[in-house]
């Protein structure tokens, strides 16, 4: 089987991990304090709060902009259910919204038009690393003191926007940087940072180094077990400092499969623009199950991201119509798309895509 996505270690992470573990620090230590460091100078940004995942990251920046019990949270359907669960872990409701057809990724007008008296944050994903530009109605969301969150899970190293929003990664196994498991959030001020490093330390105001020198702690409020392990970040620093050679590799292949699939009769490529580091490459295809399964018994890779949320029983509470989501749905497919991958295996899949799709467009 040819995986539609796979981890790309370097070599030296295996070391690291080791030594890691040999220093005996397993919680958020040097290794996070240097990686969150190189994170920042990497992104050119101020600061960065290490976390255990993206998940956590999303929830702890909902949880400090005050969502909870009583408050509405816009989001897309068309995401992981990673995006909705920690709204709904808060007590708040997910307000679904569509995105734009050609992106799926929403728009400032869908966001706008979703907005009540309730409505105290936005995630906007960066659908396969795509930047979503929300800029046009910051001030107005500023106003009503609604918070951007960018679930940017699949978009590190894409451009990005200057901007108000919190800004959340994920080092996952397959994501563009792997700490195996792990994500770090870009505060927007130096308060939530702040309120982001107690909250990620379950409440708790002193760090762990300064804790033992003392005989008391204080529990200033609510809080998660949410930090980076040292081991993750040790992980992550090898990744972060081969990144280049990565993003190329992704941009390169995505081209190669655009090349190929431009224009293709029945294939409509999603575009991620030319300001990401692309997450993955997907297509909308009529009869997206039967390729999907021709495909899959040749051995190839491709898969569905994702069956939309609103339609999920865990968030039957909140569903409503969501038309131009519910078609796509029916019809992306993910090609296999993993930085080992040369172009020569993108053409290749291609045709084996449009071979495939013969059936469907004649
Ligand atoms: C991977 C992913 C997440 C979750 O990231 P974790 O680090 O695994 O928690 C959230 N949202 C999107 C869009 C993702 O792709």
């Amino acid at each position: 089987m040819r995986h539609n996505a796979r981890p790309y270690l370097h070599g030296p992470e295996t070391v690291a991990m080791a030594r890691a573990v040999e220093a005996g620090q397993y919680g958020h230590g040097p290794q996070a304090d240097a990686f969150e460091r190189e994170l920042a100078d990497y992104l050119e940004v101020d600061d960065v709060v290490a976390v255990s995942s993206a998940t956590m990251g999303i929830h702890l920046a909902l949880q400090a902009c005050g969502v909870g019990p009583g408050t509405e949270v816009i989001v897309p359907s068309q995401t992981f259910a990673a995006t909705i669960q920690p709204i709904v872990a808060l007590g708040a409701a997910p307000r679904f919204i569509d995105h734009a057809p050609d992106t799926l990724c929403v728009e400032p007008a869908a966001v706008r038009e979703a907005i009540t008296p309730a409505t105290r944050a936005v995630v906007p994903v960066l659908y396969g690393g795509r930047p979503v530009d929300l800029n046009t109605i910051a001030p107005e969301l500023r106003r009503r003191n609604i918070h951007i969150i960018e679930d940017a899970a699949q978009a590190f190293g894409s451009r990005r926007i200057k901007g108000l929003a919190t800004t959340v990664y994920s080092f996952g196994p397959i994501k563009q940087l792997t700490a195996l498991v792990g994500g770090a959030t870009v505060p927007r001020t130096s308060e939530e940072a702040k309120a982001l490093r107690q909250m990620r330390c379950l409440g708790i105001t002193s760090s762990q180094a300064d804790r033992i020198r003392t005989t008391t702690y204080t529990v200033q409020g609510p809080g998660l077990r949410g930090v980076l392990p040292d081991v993750n970040a040790a992980v992550g620093r090898v990744q972060l400092a081969r990144f280049t050679e990565v993003a190329a590799r992704r941009i390169a292949l995505w081209n190669a499969y655009a090349q190929a699939l431009r224009g293709a009769p029945g294939v409509t490529l999603v575009d991620v623009g030319s300001d990401a580091v692309p997450f993955n490459c997907v297509v909308r295809v009529p009869g997206r199950d039967r390729v999907h399964k021709v495909l899959r018994d040749r051995g190839i890779g491709v898969g569905v991201h994702y069956p939309p949320n609103h339609l999920q029983p865990a968030f039957a509470r909140w569903t409503r119509p969501l038309p131009v989501t519910e078609r796509a749905a029916k019809e992306i497919l993910s090609l296999p798309f993993h930085p080992a991958m040369a172009p020569d295996d993108a053409r290749w899949t291609a045709a084996a895509l449009l071979e495939a799709l013969t059936n469907e467009v004649l």
